[in-house]
């Protein structure tokens, strides 16, 4: 299909928008896995602490999609962390995920009150090498954990997935991995919803003629981010995924810039979370 891909520094590509089944059960994950394929999705975003990696695998098998076409993410739980238990939860994802291999493996938080993701990182290097994660990331890491990971093992995360929305929009981080050839990847895209009740959006939304959640699903794409909307509603995803055919003007990517005033983080600062 033409969905866009962004290019890894390690010469891999993802599909700029993907399926996010965060807070998703097994059952329901397989209809929703199995939906978002047959509309076009190629890229599925999991994580081992959501505890739906089998529903994934099994939506996966049942959509007749063949598994090479497919980019198919799942993390790390912090718990995990350190080099031979990330072995051990790695194999353990896969065998969840009835796979033997993912496209990509991150490391879900750094967790600096455990001061344990430099050997993550370790490990990770070492999974790649064996062909079992064809590229590997990190999630919620600040510019400083980055760093650390490059100064201490020389190998770059190819993206960082971040909580990111039109009025959260992480404007120095974003400069950060640019600098750094890091892709960016926004989690909680819509704001878990919310910002589909924004004026502001809804106004964007009937000059194009399109909904809310398709405006800042765009907003992400135009902003050159890898996105991951959730929905487990066939209807929606199939609305999150009718992108390709439109673009935000100049006056729009004003407009949206003017929510970061009232915005910010809903989820948890990476730095002082201590799960
Ligand atoms: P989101 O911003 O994608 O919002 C999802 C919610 O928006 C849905 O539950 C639904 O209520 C609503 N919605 C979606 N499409 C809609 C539509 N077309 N019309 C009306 N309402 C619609 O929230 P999210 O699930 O928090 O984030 C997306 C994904 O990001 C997750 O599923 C997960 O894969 C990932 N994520 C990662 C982290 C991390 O720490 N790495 C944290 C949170 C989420």
């Amino acid at each position: 299909s033409d969905q866009p891909t962004i290019l890894f520094h390690d010469g891999n590509s993802i599909p700029q928008v993907g399926l996010g089944v965060w807070q998703t059960p097994n059952d329901t994950a397989v209809t929703a896995v199995k939906a978002a394929l047959s509309q076009g999705y190629r890229h599925i975003d999991t994580a081992a602490i959501y505890e739906n990696e089998q529903g994934v695998g099994e939506g996966i098998r049942a959509s007749g999609v063949d598994r090479s076409e497919i980019f198919l993410t799942t993390k790390l739980w912090n718990a995990e962390q350190g080099y031979d238990s990330t072995l051990k939860a790695f194999d353990a994802s896969l065998k969840r995920l009835g796979t033997d291999y993912v496209d990509l493996y991150l490391i879900h938080w750094p967790a600096p009150n455990r001061d344990r993701y430099v050997d993550t990182w370790k490990a990770f290097i070492q999974i790649q090498k064996e062909g079992r994660a064809r590229s590997i990331g990190v999630s919620n890491f600040y510019p400083e954990h980055l760093q650390r990971l490059i100064d201490e093992t020389g190998i770059t995360p190819v993206i960082n997935q971040i909580e990111l929305h039109p009025d959260f929009p992480q404007t120095e981080a974003r400069a950060w991995h640019d600098k750094h050839r890091i892709v960016t990847q926004s989690w909680s895209p819509l704001g878990q919803g919310k910002l589909l009740e924004n004026p502001v959006v809804a106004q964007v939304a009937a000059k194009h003629g399109r909904t809310r959640a398709q405006v800042i699903i765009r907003w992400h794409i135009d902003n050159g981010l890898v996105v991951i909307p959730k929905s487990v509603t066939p209807s929606r995803i199939a609305e999150n995924f009718k992108v390709f055919d439109f673009r935000l003007d100049a006056e729009d990517m004003a407009t949206l810039a003017g929510l970061e005033k009232d915005g910010r983080r809903i989820g948890p600062d990476p730095k002082t979370a201590t799960f």
